[in-house]
């Protein structure tokens, strides 16, 4: 059992400090929100006054923030100077490689172990314990972040150093809006052309155009397995966090000089998506948009 501080109770972070608890570990807690802290109270957190109080005589701290501003500032103005020196960092925040990486430096500048460790599966991952980790940082760190993240995940692992647990996240999740993207055009093309959508799903499932985005989250309704779409696109990935993550990938990719003109293109129809009102439905109701539906 550890004495863990978690900053950050929102709609992940809530769900994985109450399997921090059910797995046994002293969980003290801070978020700005009060409905927030009142939810981790009741799933057997103890509340802190504040992010630095959180973290104060704990082993391991575990952030699930907003963004990469947020982490920022919570590790560079409050922890850093709050916690002990034996104490494991894990930021499980989405945020960019260059701020994950100057967070770790910063961190090691106190003497102070730390990994980036994103997830992928949303809101039921985390309050199921589902979900999976991608974890930068050195190999020490990363064995001492392993059984935590183990109490919180399916999947935890090691994607290399400093900022590639943020590296791996966000090219995955450009690969994922560019497979949507496409696999909704295909399906609304299949449609004019006069194509049964069942029939189309049972080839392309089974051919060469198949993705997880056609075969495990195939947004025509009523088509392949249930998915958001079954559910007017409620739940699931909210557009508003893939045109988030697109921007990362975008904004790492012209870092180094890399050609995505395949993630470029999909953030621009992500932000179109969102500018329509979309936001906070799932991301496969691209596929409405495409077909000139209301959102
Ligand atoms: P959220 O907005 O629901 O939660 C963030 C929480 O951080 C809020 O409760 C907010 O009050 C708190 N917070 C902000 N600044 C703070 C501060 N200075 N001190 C203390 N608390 C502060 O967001 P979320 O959906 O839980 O997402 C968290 C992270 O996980 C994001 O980086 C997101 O991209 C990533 N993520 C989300 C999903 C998802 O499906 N929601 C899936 C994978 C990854």
């Amino acid at each position: 059992m550890s004495s863990i501080g978690f900053i950050g109770l929102g709609n992940m972070g809530g769900g994985m400090a109450a399997n921090l608890v059910k797995a046994g570990h002293a969980v003290t807690a801070f978020d700005l929100s009060e409905a927030a802290l009142a939810r981790a109270e009741a799933a057997g957190c103890t509340r802190a006054a504040s992010a630095a109080d959180a973290v104060t005589g704990v082993s391991i701290v575990v952030t699930m923030l907003p963004a990469g501003k947020h982490v920022r500032a919570v590790y560079g103005e409050q922890l850093l100077g709050a916690v002990g020196p034996d104490t494991l960092l894990i930021d499980c925040s989405t945020i960019d490689v260059a701020s994950a990486r100057a967070v770790i430096e910063q961190a090691a500048e106190h003497g102070l172990a730390m990994v980036d460790a994103p997830v992928s599966g949303g809101i039921a991952a985390a309050n199921g314990g589902t979900l999976t980790f991608m974890v930068g940082g050195e190999d020490a760190a990363f064995a001492r972040a392993e059984p935590i993240l183990q109490a919180m995940g399916k999947a935890v692992i090691h994607a290399g150093a400093a900022g590639a647990g943020q590296a791996a996240k966000i090219v995955n999740n450009m690969l994922l809006g560019a497979t949507m993207v496409a696999t909704c055009e295909a399906f609304a093309l299949a449609e004019k052309l006069g194509l049964d959508l069942q029939t189309f799903f049972d080839i392309s499932s089974k051919a060469s155009g198949q993705s997880w985005s056609m075969t495990s989250y195939c947004p025509v309704p009523g088509v392949g397995p249930e998915t958001p779409a079954d559910r007017d696109y409620e739940g699931g990935f909210a557009n508003a966090l893939m045109l988030k993550d697109l921007k990362l990938a975008v904004e790492a990719a012209h870092g180094v000089d890399a050609s995505v003109p395949m993630g470029a293109a999909a953030e621009s129809l992500y932000q179109a998506l969102v500018n329509s009102g979309a936001g906070a439905k799932d991301f496969s109701s691209m596929i409405r948009f495409l077909k000139g539906a209301a959102a």
